[in-house]
């Protein structure tokens, strides 16, 4: 067979899960047809020679809700082997939005994934729904898209500005779950909800979705066993899962798979990761499809004094990180606030939700 195209001597790892093997991959209109020791000519040979050769990688936890918008390659992650990226994670996403709160629903976005509103305000929204939002992506797009579908944005778009100060009435839960379901019917790969406490607005309120109770989780979860797909995904749900199972509650009740965020080490709590994983092991033997995710590497985040994101929630430095650059320098500058922000950051002296640096993190600056 004429292949279009061979890849030849590469360590080819198949996304089976089989172990990697050196050898050719054939490819012809567009599909593969071959693997093993090829040697049919080819419109083009590569020699892939010292390389892996694989399928492309799923960025599985991303935020490009507004980057998709003017790169339709989503960039930083096919640059790293990617060529499917999930977003809409952890609640946050720009669809649903009524016509004039559209900077009201970037602002969440903003400041819990600490990208710029001077960068959100040029996103052009020119979408209301869910299903219209993703249309759009639609008509321009270089990657692959799994979009899930925020409970913030849903929660705000629903109840106003009643979503940060109350749960929501029967009537709110059901207009909630149509907006799920119209998402669902359009594409959407599934739902965010969260629980991760150190998530603000930039007024230092926790975002929409962390006023949602238990009800209101189940409730938005039962759209998708009704329809019998998607998947579930929430941020930062290990809390909630060590106090009483909740992700593994919400895929029994749901039959969905949940992924949350995350195993990983907390510096206030060392040993809590062997907890953690003993809980999965027994969630997954009875059968439960709630993954905590787990980065492979040490996540780094850098920071300038300017937004220390990290530090939100520490009962110094909040306040702090609120306000005005001006305000900001006068409070580095005072010896007291200064022992402080030390006390609470490098002293560990006071307990704040969802802390996750290392004990040593000044070490990395
Ligand atoms: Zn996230």
């Amino acid at each position: 067979m004429a292949y279009d195209l061979l890849i030849k001597n590469g360590r080819i790892v198949d996304g089976s899960g089989m172990p990697s093997f050196h050898g050719d991959v054939a490819v012809k209109d567009g599909k593969i047809v071959e693997l093993g020791k090829l040697s049919g000519p080819a419109k083009r040979t590569i020699d892939a020679e010292g390389r892996a050769v694989a399928p492309g990688f799923v960025d599985n936890h991303c935020h490009y809700d507004a980057q998709v918008t003017w790169d339709p390659l989503c960039s930083f992650s096919p640059d790293h082997g990617c060529t499917t990226v999930v977003f809409g994670n952890c609640s946050l996403a720009l669809a649903p939005v009524r016509p004039g709160t559209e900077k009201r629903v970037a602002e969440f976005l903003s400041y819990v994934e600490a990208i710029p509103m001077e960068v959100l305000n040029t996103v052009e929204i020119d979408w209301e729904t869910i299903p219209q939002y993703m249309e759009r992506l639609d008509q321009h797009l270089g990657v692959n898209v799994g979009n899930l579908i925020g409970h913030s944005a849903v929660r705000y778009y629903v109840m106003r500005d009643d979503c940060q100060k109350r749960t929501a009435t029967d009537d709110e839960i059901k207009t909630m779950q149509d907006v799920v379901r119209d998402g669902m019917k359009a594409g959407a790969l599934g739902l965010s909800v969260s629980r991760n406490k150190g998530h603000y607005d930039p007024q230092g309120v926790h975002i929409p979705a962390l006023w949602a109770d238990e009800k209101e989780i189940f409730a938005l979860g039962d759209v998708l066993r009704e329809m019998g797909t998607g998947i579930i995904q929430s941020g930062g749900g290990r809390a909630a899962e060590l106090k009483d199972g909740l992700m593994a509650r919400l895929s029994e009740a749901t039959g969905r798979t949940v992924v949350y965020n995350n195993l990983g080490q907390t510096v206030r709590e060392p040993d809590l990761w062997k907890k953690h994983m003993a809980r999965v092991e027994e969630t997954s033997k009875a059968g439960i499809r709630a993954y905590p995710l787990c980065s492979p590497n040490r996540t780094t985040q850098s920071f300038t004094m300017r937004n220390c994101q990290t530090f939100r929630g520490a009962p110094t430095w909040h306040p702090i990180l609120l306000s005005s650059d001006e305000e900001k320098l006068k409070a580095y500058a005072d010896p007291a606030i200064r022992q402080k922000l030390h006390d609470e950051v490098v002293e560990f002296k006071v307990e704040v939700p969802a802390a996750g640096y290392s004990r040593k993190w000044y070490d990395y600056m």
